[in-house]
This record gives C-alpha cells, sequence and structure tokens, in this order.
C-alpha cells in the first residue's frame, strides 16, 4: 500500500457493525473479569489496556497508522513533540552517556540537550550536519549511545544527510534517531536511509489544523540490540521492575517501544488525551493531499520572491540552486523538502520588521507548518535577547524570516507579499 492509502486507511479497522471513524475512548481505565487477568497485564504477559497513562486504544490506533506511514514496526503517541524527543533518548540514555547530535535542530531540541540532559547527566556533543564522515567520527565515544538530527532544520532550512549520519552512528553501534516532522513520510521515509528510530512533533503538518499539540515515536525494529547488551543493558538486562524481563527477549524487533510505554510512559506519564489523538487522526487523513500541495506552493513562491529587489536572500532546498538540491532529490519524495522557507528583506531587521507588519494574509504567528501561512522573524520574537553579532555567530541573520507556506491559493500569497515589498 502507498503512503496515500495509508493516511486514509491505516490505523483502525473497523469490524461489522463497528464506527467508520476511529472511536475515542476516553476512559481512564478498563476492566476485567479475574485478578489474574490484570496481574498478567501488569507483567506484560498479555498485552491490553489497563490505565491510559500506558496505553489507550484510541492513541494506538492512530500510533499504528504513523508507524505505516513511516515503514516502521510500532509507534509510540506522546503529549507533545518535545516529549516524543526526551522519551526517544532516556529509552537509550543514563547518567553518564553521551548524545552526538547535529547542531541544526529545533530550538527546543537544543535547550533539551544542552543544558536539560545535560543536567541529568547526559553529554552532548553538537556536530555540522555539513561535516565529513572522519569530522562525524571525532565526536563519538565510548559512552555514546545514539546520534540525534533533524531532516529538514527548523529554522535554518538545512538538510540533514540521512545516510551519512546513519553509516557513521553504525560504526559506533549506536542508532540514528532522526526528527522527521518537518518533511513528513509523505515527503521523506528516514528508515529507508538507514535511520533507525524517527520522532515528529505531530502539532505541526501531521495535525496541520493548529488544532492540538502531540508527538509520536516510530521504530523501525531495525537495530539490533541483543549485538551490544553491555551498552543498551536498559534493553537486553532483566529489568527488575518486571520481575527481571528482558525488552529484547521478550518482546523481539518490538523491545524498544515496549520499554518506552511500559517503562517511560509509566514512570514521567505524558500521554496525550485520546481526544488529540482522534483530532490527530483526521489531519492524517489528508496529509498526502496537504504535503504535496504546501511544498507546491511554497517552490512558486520560493522562486518568485528570488526575482524580487528587495529581497536579499532566499533559502529553499526545493530550487535548484540550493546547495542542499542534490541531496533533496535523493532522499524525498518529490523534489521539494517541506512547505518552509526562509528569507531576508534588504535594509536588515528593520526593513523585515516593516515588512512582516504590511501582510494582510500571512500572519504572525509563532507556530509553522499547518493550514494557514504564517511569518516569525526570530531576532524580534524566539531569539529577541541576542543582539545582531550574537545572531550572525547562531546562524541567524537579523533580517532573516521563516515563511511556512499554507494551503491558501499562492496566487493571493504573492499578491499579499508584493503590496507589503512595496510598503518598505
Ligand atoms: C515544534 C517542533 C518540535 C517540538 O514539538 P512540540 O509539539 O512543540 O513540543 C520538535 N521538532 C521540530 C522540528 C519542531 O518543529
Amino acid at each position: 500500500m502507498t503512503v496515500d492509502t495509508l493516511c486514509v486507511q491505516g490505523g483502525w479497522q473497523a469490524k461489522k457493525g463497528e464506527p467508520r471513524q476511529v472511536p475515542i475512548y476516553s476512559s481512564t481505565t478498563f476492566k476485567y473479569e479475574t485478578s489474574g487477568q490484570m496481574a498478567d497485564l501488569f507483567d506484560l504477559k498479555e498485552a491490553g489496556y489497563f490505565y491510559t497513562r500506558l496505553a489507550n486504544p484510541t492513541n494506538d490506533q492512530v500510533a499504528k497508522k504513523i508507524a505505516a506511514l513511516e515503514g516502521g514496526v510500532a509507534a509510540m503517541l506522546t503529549s507533545s513533540g518535545q516529549a516524543a524527543s526526551t522519551f526517544a533518548i532516556l529509552n537509550l540514555c543514563e547518567a553518564g552517556d553521551h548524545v552526538v547530535a547535529s547542531a541544526q535542530v529545533y530550538g527546543g531540541t537544543f535547550n533539551l540537550l544542552a543544558c536539560s540532559l545535560k543536567k541529568l547527566g547526559i553529554e552532548s556533543t553538537f556536530v555540522d550536519p555539513d561535516d565529513s564522515p572522519a569530522e562525524l567520527a571525532k565526536a563519538f565515544r565510548p559512552n555514546t549511545k545514539c546520534v540525534f538530527g533533524e531532516t529538514v532544520a527548523n529554522p535554518s532550512g538545512v538538510v540533514l544527510d540521512i545516510e551519512k549520519f546513519a553509516k557513521a552512528a553504525h560504526k559506533f553501534g549506536v542508532p540514528l534517531i532522526v526528527d522527521n516532522t518537518f518533511p513528513t513520510p509523505i515527503l521523506c521515509r528516514p528508515f529507508e536511509h538507514g535511520c533507525d528510530i524517527v520522532t515528529h512533533s505531530t502539532t505541526k503538518y501531521m495535525d496541520g489544523h493548529s488544532s492540538q499539540v502531540g508527538g509520536c515515536i516510530v521504530d523501525s525494529g531495525n537495530f539490533d540490540w541483543s549485538k551490544y547488551p553491555a551498552r543498551f543493558a536498559g534493553l537486553v538486562a532483566p529489568d527488575p521492575t518486571y520481575h527481571g524481563l528482558s525488552y529484547v527477549k521478550s518482546f523481539g524487533k518490538l523491545a524498544y517501544i515496549t520499554k518506552c510505554t511500559a517503562h517511560l510512559m509509566r514512570d514521567f506519564g505524558s500521554i496525550p488525551s485520546p481526544f488529540n489523538a482522534f483530532l490527530l487522526n483526521l489531519g492524517l487523513e489528508s496529509l498526502h493531499v496537504r504535503m504535496r500541495r504546501h511544498a507546491e506552493s511554497a517552490h512558486k513562491i520560493a522562486k518568485w520572491l528570488k526575482t524580487q529587489k528587495k529581497v536579499a536572500w532566499v533559502n529553499f532546498a526545493g530550487l535548484p540552486e540550493s546547495p542542499y538540491h542534490k541531496l533533496v532529490k535523493k532522499q524525498f519524495h518529490g523534489n521539494d523538502p517541506c512547505g518552509v522557507m526562509t528569507f531576508g528583506i534588504k535594509g536588515g531587521r528593520e526593513a523585515s520588521i516593516k515588512f512582516m507588519d504590511s501582510l494582510k494574509l500571512i500572519g504572525i504567528v509563532t507556530h509553522v507548518a499547518d493550514a494557514w501561512s504564517c511569518v516569525l522573524h526570530p531576532a524580534s520574537h524566539t531569539h529577541r535577547q541576542m543582539t545582531d553579532e550574537q545572531l550572525k555567530a547562531a546562524g541567524i541573520p537579523p533580517d532573516l524570516i521563516r515563511f511556512s507556506v499554507g494551503l491558501e491559493d499562492p496566487k493571493d500569497l504573492i499578491a499579499d507579499l508584493k503590496q507589503a515589498l512595496a510598503k518598505i
């Protein structure tokens, strides 16, 4: 089945007389007939539901659809994209461990790695995604447990060479985790390029209508944890909180997601509401149609912006002149990475602000990647405490505008950009 069909029909399969749409199981708990039945669930001897913090049928059906879309063996929904990144790493790392991460990742992921996980004793080394394999190899340590990257970085738009990163990770016997939020499995399936685990902020394109915050972790099932029993003791060695059960021995290819659910969700609890999972599923039903439209409109608009005298620069990896265009062609289904681009206005910070304030259809919001076109100016919003010099050092020019192209008619969007450019 192609991703187009899976968007609609993946996950929930209604049987005779059952609802067509995935039901919302708004229940904290689930009833059993004997004490023994429940005991088997607690021991992970039987699969089933008993408390929604650990698992909920609505959430599971939606996770199943995302797993199918990515071509993975299992998936788990989380209450946010941040929770997905946190759990994906904590499922492998503990105090004293180390992560190799691309420096071009979402700001929240950077803070998670550089500050919060560091406080828990997990250190990170940040690498330039354009580094050569030899340079990447220098970042690894004996206690490295995983590599983390972002397919298309938010906000820089830098494209990760998944195959290069996967090879580097596997050479050191650790998995590659990729945040695939921006392309979604419609435009890129990281497992096809050697990635082992995928994370998502489903808040963005997957939901697509700014209606819920959520996240997802998908496992390819390809990484052989049992090959490194000491390095991945959490997955291979007996877990005393489950009477000495080994996830790898008991669950095989489902070990990673089972541990994530049975252990991390149990103890840290960041399950999404089944209502949110239901909304997410409605978004997923049209993801294939929306993603291609987002990408096509972004391509058209990026091309048009390039012709405008008042525009200083445009960065969109779908354009043939982008340094990432060759990689985009190899790694993405279709020749565009997503519907998000960055550009700058001649005249720097002041001109960019005047331009944004003059937009009428295109809104100023912190969000990206949904039906409504929007812009954000990191120098005045997300990074406003920084001076122009600090911004430049962080790779964010003071004139940079992040533009998320929505599902409106690109002709109307171009007209809006045109009238705003005329005001500066
Ligand atoms: C938004 C975002 C996140 C964080 O997701 P939340 O759902 O906001 O917690 C992670 N990665 C990327 C690429 C994002 O754009």
